[in-house]
């Protein structure tokens, strides 16, 4: 299966195969990152990301071909994200998987880029249905029940903010560059985490939504208190504010894992954490804890597999494909659309 994404700034192919008994191998993953393009404008620019995607997107797909070893004429099929995104973008890699199905006569499938996250877990760890996806991302901050492929039942979102973009505006008020994860993480090792209390909005109400925004207006008034900031200062707000999210995160997986408990029969429960965040190392060991306190088993995959890439893609579009779902080429581009729609649903699909 040829995957591509090209649903925000990352330029992205990949070779993906899976067996009969539903092993996956990624015989190629190449992505190229718009950071260059959008730097100046300390986020991502939709014009200027359709435009670096339709550059660089035959390059980066005979490249992924290249690297697996395989021609165009010699995949399956094709799979392409579909949506949710910025729509250029989206339409760009679209078309291209269109373009590419017709000349070889091979399927389409059309993705869903938080289904690609969600099942991305199944391509690298063979993780059985049901379990429960922790979805953080740039757009995202969700938890999931993952029943099987394309059935889904969301049980909490934020109500603002994603967690992704809490990050990146943190960064963003701290000065520390974009994209902000990574930079927020770096600052933080250097810094204390207690020294400033921030706000866990929405944590004592019994759900499993989050809230971010207030959170982030507190890090704006402490940093605006403190200014002129001194590297220290940096370092402090920015541990702060990544214990304050992990904790608040960590409080609703605990929540989570006992919903799930309680509600399904599965004897050890799994927890997968999917999206850019889950490269959070602070993260990563809070929602460990939890999860040891739960008895239920954390999958987090490698970083180059929870922040966007083409092999996520091409496993969803082979996971589909296994099931004989495809998508003919009036699949649209779709910049908003739920997991848990009904289109999603596999016998929506004529097989
Ligand atoms: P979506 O999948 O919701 O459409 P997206 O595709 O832009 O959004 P991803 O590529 O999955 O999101 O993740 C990008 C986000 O992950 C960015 O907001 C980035 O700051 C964040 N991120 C990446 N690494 C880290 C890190 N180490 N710590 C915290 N956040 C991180
Ligand atoms: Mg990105
Ligand atoms: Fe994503």
């Amino acid at each position: 299966m040829l995957g591509i994404e090209t649903s925000c700034d990352e330029t992205a192919a990949a070779v993906v195969a899976r067996d009969a008994s539903g092993r996956g191998a990624i015989l190629s993953n190449v992505v190229r990152s718009q950071l260059d393009e959008h730097a100046a404008f300390g986020g991502v620019v939709p014009e200027l990301a359709a435009r670096a995607h339709v550059t660089f997107l035959d390059h980066i797909v005979a490249q992924a071909c290249r690297e697996a070893g395989v021609t165009l004429a010699q995949i399956d099929a094709v799979a392409a994200t579909a949506g949710p995104g910025l729509v250029g973008g989206v339409l760009v890699g679209l078309t291209t998987a269109k373009a590419i199905a017709a000349a070889t006569e091979k399927p389409l499938i059309a993705v869903n880029h938080l289904e690609a996250h969600a099942l991305t877990a199944r391509l690298n760890d063979g993780v059985a249905f049901p379990y429960l996806m922790l979805l953080v991302s740039g757009g995202h901050s969700q938890f999931v029940l993952v029943r099987g492929v394309g059935d889904y039942e969301r049980w909490g979102t934020t109500i603002d903010d994603a967690l992704g973009e809490a990050f990146d505006k943190t960064a963003k008020l701290l000065s520390l560059g974009h994209p902000g994860g990574p930079a927020v993480e770096a600052a933080a090792a250097g810094g204390d985490p207690k020294r400033f209390r921030f706000p866990k909005p929405l944590l004592k109400e019994e759900r499993l939504d989050f809230s971010f925004s207030g959170l982030k207006t507190a890090v704006r008034l402490q940093a605006e208190a403190l200014a002129p900031l001194s590297g220290q200062d940096v370092a402090d707000i920015a541990a702060s504010f990544q214990a304050t999210v992990a904790d608040i995160v960590a409080t609703r997986a605990g929540q989570a894992l006992a919903r799930f408990a309680r509600e399904l029969p599965v004897a050890a429960p799994t927890l997968v954490v999917a999206g850019g965040v889950a490269a959070n190392h602070s993260i990563g060991a809070a929602l460990r804890q939890v999860a040891q306190e739960a008895g239920a088993r954390l999958v987090v995959p490698p970083p180059a597999l929870c922040t966007d890439n083409g092999a996520m893609v091409a496993w969803a579009g082979a996971e589909r494909l296994a099931l004989g779902v495809t998508d003919d080429l009036a699949a649209v581009a779709r910049p908003r659309w739920p997991l848990d729609g009904p289109e999603m649903k596999v016998n929506s699909h004529a097989a």
